[in-house]
């Protein structure tokens, strides 16, 4: 038996529907495939599911980080305060901007970026703080907008792998000036191809990233440009598909959390493994992360025992070599670089089996049981 960590069979239960949707946006008399009218009905969908003033799609989560930078007019002499530890688009988006990413320390348990280190890396020059949610854990939004409010800067909430959580009765993406989504086929509402997503409560943003991904084009007159804008339209056939798919979006959120609730009580109190954080709110379940001591052993371990795991991020974002230069010297990132030694995904994507979650759970607890002496995790309290 393999688990892998990606299921093989992400779409099978919507084949039909991918089919029809191709057929009906193919042969539909508009021939309309870009930006039409699936698209704004899956715009208006998602922007009443989230209770946001507006929501545009886009080319990707990449993209819709580039648009709100460039909307937020960052540029040359301005800091983006990034976390350490995140995936490339939160470095690389306010470079290719011209601006610096300024690289916070993240919280040692749930890997998310710490709001005490964000408050120090604030100088005059900073423009915008981009938090992102991590794994299964949404960053501390009430802390970060208290300390963007009083610094008087935009806050941009990457919730790229955000889609659906709540926390403390509000929606990942709503607690910035703006957040994002991406339709990727790994997040949790993912696709078949490239898409991503504006949301925001500040409707003049939302207008201009509405021209910005059309070559800053205003919608109505044609080959007038506003502003120097990017190509990072919607696909209609995939606008038509995930109209359809969300409304079982949540119960495949439902199933994720179940699995993460489950691992996380059969990981309680276990030696030289630790689960993240339990609950639901301000949760996501994109992904589950344990932090393992022995984690390459870890995960040696599981994948002989035929369970796909993932480790993300081996190096902190300022240790890579693309963006050590914009990384101030001297600075250092310790739980950053040792969340990349800890780190392990375990499968929690909802066409899990319940004999196939308790493989899995079973392998974890054999493993950090059966290995002598456990390695101290004072570090982490
Ligand atoms: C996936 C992801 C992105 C990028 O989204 P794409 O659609 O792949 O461009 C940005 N930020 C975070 C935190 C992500 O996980």
């Amino acid at each position: 038996m393999t688990i892998p960590f990606f299921p093989p069979d992400l779409f099978d239960d919507d084949e039909e529907l991918l089919l029809d949707v191709v057929a009906e946006v193919a042969t539909a008399p508009e021939q309309r495939f870009i930006l039409g009218s699936r698209t704004a009905e899956l715009e208006a969908a998602i922007r009443a599911s989230v209770g946001a003033a507006d929501a545009v799609a886009c080319g990707s989560g990449t993209s819709a980080l580039t648009l709100l930078l460039t909307a937020m007019d960052v540029g040359p002499g301005d800091e983006v305060i990034v976390p350490a530890y995140g995936c490339a688009p939160l470095a690389a988006t306010p470079v290719l901007r011209g601006a610096t990413p300024v690289f916070a320390d993240i919280d040692p348990w749930t890997m998310v970026v710490d709001p005490v280190e964000v408050e120090k890396l604030v100088t005059e020059r900073t423009k915008v703080i981009m938090p992102a949610h991590m794994f299964s854990v949404m960053a501390d939004m009430p802390a970060l907008r208290r300390i963007a409010t009083d610094a008087g800067v935009r806050l941009l909430e990457d919730s790229a792998v955000g889609q659906g959580a709540v926390l403390a009765g509000r929606a990942a993406g709503t607690w910035g000036d703006a957040g994002v989504y991406s339709f990727v086929q790994v997040k949790a509402f993912g696709m078949p191809g490239e898409g991503g997503l504006v949301v925001t409560n500040d409707p003049a943003l939302g207008r201009t990233v509405r021209m910005l991904r059309n070559h800053g084009q205003d919608g109505r007159t044609r080959f007038l440009h506003h502003r120097i804008g990017y190509n990072s339209r919607f696909d209609e056939i995939m606008a038509a598909f995930q109209l359809h798919r969300l409304a079982t979006f949540a119960r495949r959120l439902d199933r994720r959390a179940d699995i993460g609730e489950y691992y996380t009580a059969r990981f309680a109190d276990l030696p030289g493994v630790v689960a993240p954080p339990p609950g639901r709110d301000g949760r996501c379940f994109y992904v589950y992360s344990l932090l393992a001591d022995r984690r390459d052993a870890l995960r040696d371990h599981l994948t002989a025992h035929g369970i796909g795991c993932h480790v993300y991020y081996p190096a902190p974002l300022p240790h890579q070599p693309a963006f050590a230069r914009h990384a101030a010297p001297g600075r250092d990132w310790p739980w950053a670089a040792l969340a990349c030694r800890r780190q392990l995904a375990i499968p929690v994507h909802p066409r899990l089996t319940d004999a196939q979650v308790e493989h899995i759970a079973d392998e974890v607890c054999r493993f950090a049981l059966s290995r002598g002496v456990p390695m101290p995790t004072e570090e982490l309290t």
